[in-house]
């Protein structure tokens, strides 16, 4: 019998298991490592005026690793690296090689907008990175204007491919918006398959920093819109995953995620560490427990404390889930990585 909410037993000799209070495998650490950002996507940050946490209130690498090496000691073999934009964040590589090296089979991955990866790409995969996502929401140069406020594509398309070129898996992100990238649906599956990429279209999530008036197109008009050139059928979930996958004839799969259907959550393996050092059970939740006096004090063993109370109380459903309405998040994603 397994003990709910207590960093758990050995399974092998040094894998060890973290179990919440429902019952639920935790394995995935989502470690934001800052809340800057040089896009303005629409959907997910105010344009202006903006305060950013000062930079003397993030937790250093070194903190964050303090950090990490508990979670990893404890059960944590998933990590990935978000933002804001992870790669404003200097010396990102380094912070990967201390991870990558205490344990090289760690499913190691980070999630960008791709717009400084040209230059970092093969430093950040020598450093131990092993996947990538790559937010791509459209391959028009005046609509990525439009949705990041900044002319970005060039760059982040360079980005692209240089992390093919120096072998990262790459996945891209997209979130489908009415009126102003609907129409790009088949293009961008088509661009993702051309390259042997992955792509996961992501709904529209109502947050309170987006723009007004935006639209998502959900998980049905997605499909319905590649139904129209391939025929393709449903995989479903796998492991943990909240995309839904679906199959092309040629074995080609694509992803969407639809968090207003918040099926994901039975078995959410995954917690949330912001830059300031906030342990954050669920995104959709506003508890959150500090680790920043722990790791600061060098104090492993009240980090892996808060570890353990952060997963007793993990909830057992995102907050969306109440009423089937779709509420509007309080927490901004560019703070948590989404
Ligand atoms: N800056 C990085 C990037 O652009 O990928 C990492 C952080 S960003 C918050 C992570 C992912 O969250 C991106 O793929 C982005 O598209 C997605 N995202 C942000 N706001 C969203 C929203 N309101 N609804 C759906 N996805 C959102």
């Amino acid at each position: 019998m397994v003990d709910k909410g207590i960093i758990a037993f050995n399974i092998f000799k040094d894998y060890k298991m973290l179990i919440d209070g429902h019952g639920r495998k935790v394995n995935y650490l989502r470690i934001s490592v800052t809340e800057r950002c040089n896009f303005r996507c629409q959907y997910c940050m105010p344009e202006k005026p903006f305060s950013w946490v000062p930079k003397e209130n993030l937790l250093t690498f070194e903190d964050l690793f303090l950090f990490v090496k508990v979670g990893i000691d404890e059960g944590i073999n998933k990590i990935r690296i978000t933002g804001g934009e992870p790669l404003l964040r200097a010396d990102l590589d380094k912070f990967i090689k201390m991870i990558s090296d205490y344990r090289s089979d760690l499913d190691l991955a980070l999630t960008t907008n791709g717009y400084l990866l040209k230059p970092l790409a093969k430093k950040l995969k020598d450093a131990g990175l092993k996947r990538i996502n790559i937010s791509l929401d459209t391959l028009k140069p005046e609509i990525a204007k439009k949705i990041s406020q900044k002319d970005v594509l060039a760059k982040v398309l360079a980005g692209i491919e240089e992390a093919l070129k120096v072998g990262l898996k790459v996945k891209l992100n997209t979130v489908p918006l009415k009126g102003i990238n609907d129409g790009e649906i088949l293009d961008l599956l088509e661009f993702a398959k051309s390259k042997n990429m992955a792509i996961r279209y992501i709904e529209y999530m109502e947050n309170k920093f987006a723009k007004d008036k935006l639209q998502g197109l959900n998980e049905q008009e997605v499909q319905d819109i590649i139904s129209k050139k391939y025929n393709f059928k449903a995989i479903g979930r796998i492991e943990s995953s909240p995309a839904h996958l679906f199959e092309l004839e040629d074995g080609y799969r694509f992803g969407i995620i639809d968090p207003h259907k918040h099926d994901f959550c039975e078995d959410c393996n995954r917690i949330r560490l912001t830059a300031e050092g906030m342990l954050i059970p669920c995104l959709y939740f506003d508890e959150a427990m500090s680790i920043k006096e722990a790791v600061q004090n060098g104090d492993i063993e009240a980090a892996a404390n808060v570890l353990k109370v952060v997963l007793k109380n993990k909830p057992e459903k995102n907050k969306w889930s109440n009423d089937g309405e779709n509420e509007t998040s309080e927490r901004a994603f560019y703070e948590t990585g989404g």
